[in-house]
C-alpha cells in the first residue's frame, strides 16, 4: 500500500474500523515509514482524549422524559412478532410497518440532533467571552478601534452623552503605562455598551463597560483564541477588559482602574 493511502486510511486504522486485509497491509507499512507512525501516534492519542470523561455529557435530568414526550404517540411503530400470527402463503409471520419505522427513524434522528445541538451549546458565559472577542477583534480589522480618538477623559467621557443610557467611568492611566486612546460604541450582550481604548506600549486593549444588577467581583482573567480578557464588576458597572498584552499587564490595568474607580467613589 502507498504511503498517501496510508494516511487516508489512519482515521478508519485507528477507530478499528478496516478489514483484515487492509489492516494488514497499513501495519506492514507502519514498520518502515515514521512520518506515517508519528501520524499514527498523533490520531491514537487525540482518539483516546475524545473517549476521556472529559468529554461526556451527562444527560440533563427529564431530557429523556422531553424526548419520549416529542416522540409520536398515535400507534405502534413496530408490529410486534406477537401481534400477528403467521398464516399460510405469506413469507413472513411478522414484518415491520416500513412506512413508519422510516418515520420513527427519522424523528429519532432529529431527536438526537436536537440532543447533540443542546449538548453542544456554549453557556451564557462562553458566548459572550466570544462576542467580546470578536468585538475586539473587528475593531482591529477594519481599523475601527475609535469613533472619538483622545487621549483627554474629559473629552472621551461627555463624548458618550446621548449616545447610552448611562455615564461610563473614564480615567487615563497614561501615568500607570496605559494611555487611554479614545472611546467607541460598540453592542454587546444585545445592548449598547461604551468601549473605551487603551493602550500598552503598542498593544491596543478594548475595555467594555456597561451597567449591571450584580454584586462586586475582583478582576478574573481567562483566555480564548490567544487573547486575554479581564472581567470585574464594580458600583453596578461590569467591565470587560481584553487584549494580547500579557495577562498580569491586564490584570495590572483592571486593578488600577478599579482604584481609581473607588478612589472617585
Ligand atoms: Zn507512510
Amino acid at each position: 500500500m502507498e504511503h498517501d493511502e496510508v494516511l487516508e486510511l489512519l482515521p478508519a486504522y485507528v477507530d478499528q474500523e478496516l478489514g483484515v486485509s487492509e489492516t494488514i497491509q497499513i501495519e506492514r507499512h507502519l514498520n518502515n515509514c515514521f512520518e506515517c507512525q508519528q501520524d499514527f501516534a498523533q490520531q491514537s492519542q487525540l482518539s483516546a482524549e475524545l473517549k476521556s470523561a472529559a468529554f461526556h455529557f451527562e444527560a440533563p435530568a427529564g431530557l429523556a422524559q422531553r424526548i419520549s414526550e416529542a416522540l409520536p404517540k398515535e400507534r405502534s411503530t413496530f408490529v410486534a412478532p406477537t401481534a400477528k400470527r403467521w398464516q399460510p402463503g405469506e413469507r413472513f409471520g411478522w414484518h415491520l410497518d416500513r412506512f413508519n419505522v422510516g418515520a420513527f427513524l427519522a424523528t429519532l434522528a432529529a431527536a438526537l440532533w436536537s440532543v447533540s445541538m443542546f449538548l453542544s451549546l456554549p453557556s451564557a458565559q462562553d458566548q459572550l467571552t466570544e462576542e467580546i472577542v470578536a468585538s475586539h477583534v473587528r475593531s482591529l480589522q477594519v481599523d475601527h478601534l475609535s469613533d472619538v480618538i483622545s487621549t483627554d477623559r474629559h473629552t472621551v467621557k461627555p463624548w458618550f452623552n446621548g449616545k447610552l443610557n448611562f455615564s461610563p467611568p473614564v480615567f487615563d492611566l497614561a501615568p500607570q503605562g496605559y494611555p487611554l486612546t479614545g472611546g467607541r460604541l460598540d453592542y454587546i450582550n444585545g445592548r449598547p455598551v461604551a468601549a473605551l481604548i487603551y493602550h500598552h506600549q503598542l498593544h491596543p486593549i478594548n475595555l467594555y463597560i456597561w451597567p449591571t444588577s450584580g454584586h462586586d467581583a475582583v478582576p478574573r482573567t481567562e483566555t480564548r483564541q490567544g487573547y486575554h480578557l479581564a472581567h470585574w464588576t464594580i458600583s453596578g458597572m461590569t467591565y470587560w477588559a481584553v487584549s494580547d498584552v500579557a495577562v498580569v499587564n491586564l490584570t495590572t490595568f483592571g486593578t488600577l482602574l478599579t482604584s481609581q474607580i473607588k478612589q472617585a467613589g
